[in-house]
């Protein structure tokens, strides 16, 4: 998304672009893997309308194929289904009164000692206890992330729960109330609450609609789109005394045909960093060639099922806390078309490393997800009409601890490069949504433009 819309925005301005896409499709997240006519996305993808610009640009492209949906999302926690994001009645519904006693009681203290401990929390533990309290974070938080990301709390950057993690805003409410207390809490993090009600976005055709399209206008304009291309160098020259006149000056990729070299003036790079770091000609130093291969990403799965049944969720998406999957969607409730009458199509998003059962989606990762959808009462095998396994080894950009440092260099060396971007989720390792990851493409384009 942010590559293709880098490429809208560049050849509406007449300038002369390609985009390199390795995949037969375009999309990279954000496409569908399509079987008998129904699409499957890569997990739950609706469009925000957060960014003004974007979404009226997108929506102009896109006219009555652009669904609107209110948001209606569950999360499952403890025997119940809540509503998500968590309103503090559906928090504490269902909770015995002493244990609230006891998750409030240790968020109160924690917002006296929060004034006493001025340091930066050494990692996403002491982070989420800062925010919520100890009791709080054993209760709803450390299993979850520690199954989710696959490395414990401990393991993980405090970055990630400013940076990722959305706030407990049922939580936020009663720091509110603290705060007006007097015990106004020193700790505090930057990521925007979920919003309890928002009207989503979302085509017949699944994600793939919007990316199919970009490309269309990319070349209608005169752009050029290449997919089943793989980048394989980036040749850089100049950079002697100082790094004066350093510049990408070719791009080579490899496609069925074989080996092309591209010349170019700007190079706009949303593919994953540490790949990128690899591709440079000649080599980066062994110091930023090293942090860049310390830059990991979680990988994800999804399940595509054809179900039967519709309304199956009774909600866009659920959260599932302790099973193997963290996620269902059901993307038939946002409008896509499944193609027979009163089926339905389910999204079973399954966070995972590489030698994981799932990723190579095994007789035994099947049952055991069979065995966990069964168990939530989701569906059962004989309702299920079709199974289609997809993956990427790109869900998540993994901040592990430690990881700025790395991430800083590398960036200092792209920055180093003037006529160089890496942008997106995957080029500049963050957690865009779509709207953001275009704006971010958008941004690269404006400032090259000028
Ligand atoms: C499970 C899940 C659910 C999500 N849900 C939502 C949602 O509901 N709403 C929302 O707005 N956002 C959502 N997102 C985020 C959104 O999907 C991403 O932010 C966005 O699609 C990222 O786009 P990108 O262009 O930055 O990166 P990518 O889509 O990863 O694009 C990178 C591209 O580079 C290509 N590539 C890699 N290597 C090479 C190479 N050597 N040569 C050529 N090409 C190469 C890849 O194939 C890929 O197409 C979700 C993400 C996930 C994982």
């Amino acid at each position: 998304m942010c590559g293709l819309y880098a490429a809208r925005r560049l050849a509406a301005a007449g300038v002369r672009v390609t985009v390199i896409e390795k995949l037969p499709r375009v999309g990279g997240l954000a496409a569908s893997m399509e079987r008998d006519g129904v699409h499957y996305d890569l997990g739950v993808k609706h469009l925000h309308a957060h960014d003004g610009e974007i979404f009226k640009d997108i929506q102009s492209l896109m006219g009555d194929d652009l669904l609107p949906v209110e948001l209606n999302a569950k999360i499952r926690f403890g025997k119940q289904f809540r509503k998500y994001p968590l309103k503090l009645a559906d928090l504490l519904g269902g909770i015995p009164p002493w244990t609230i006693a006891w998750l409030f009681g240790g968020l109160s203290i924690q917002q006296v000692l929060n004034n006493f401990s001025k340091a930066a929390p050494e990692n996403a533990e002491a982070a989420l206890i800062r925010l919520y309290g100890g009791p709080l974070y054993r209760y709803f938080f450390r299993d979850f992330t520690h199954r989710y990301w696959g490395i414990p709390p401990t393991e993980l950057s405090a970055t990630f729960v400013s940076r990722k993690m959305p706030r407990l805003g049922a939580v936020d409410l009663l720091k509110q109330f603290f705060a007006r207390l007097g015990a106004k809490s020193s700790y505090n993090t930057d990521v925007e609450n979920a919003l309890a009600e928002e009207t989503l976005y979302y085509s017949r055709q699944g994600a793939i609609a919007i990316p199919r399209r970009l490309r269309e206008t990319i070349e209608s304009d005169g752009g050029t789109v290449i997919t089943g291309a793989s980048v394989t160098g980036l040749k850089v020259a100049g950079g002697g005394s100082g790094g004066a006149g350093k510049a990408v000056r070719q791009v080579v990729y490899q496609d069925s045909g074989g080996e092309h070299t591209l010349d170019c003036d700007h190079v706009i790079n949303t593919i994953p960093l540490p790949h990128l770091i690899r591709l440079m000609d000649p080599p980066c130093s062994p110091e930023v060639a090293d942090s860049a291969s310390q830059l990991r990403f979680r990988p994800i799965v999804v399940y595509g099922l054809l179900v039967k049944r519709r309304g199956i969720l009774g909600a866009l998406y659920v959260y599932y806390r302790s099973r193997m999957f963290h996620r269902i969607a059901e993307p038939t409730e946002s409008g896509l078309d499944s193609k027979l009458p009163g089926h339905g199509v389910l999204l079973v998003e399954c966070t995972c490393s590489r030698d994981d059962p799932v990723w190579n989606d095994s007789a035994e990762a099947r049952d055991r997800l069979f065995k966990d959808l069964v168990a939530e009462g989701v569906v059962s095998r004989d309702e299920v009409v079709a199974m289609h396994h997809q993956r990427t080894e790109f869900g998540y950009p993994l901040f592990a601890l430690g990881f700025e440092e790395h991430h800083d260099r590398v960036a200092e060396f792209v920055n180093s490069v003037p006529n160089l971007d890496s942008v997106g989720r995957q080029g500049a390792f963050c957690y865009p949504n779509m709207h953001e990851t275009m704006r971010q493409g958008a941004d690269a384009v404006d400032q090259f433009l000028k």
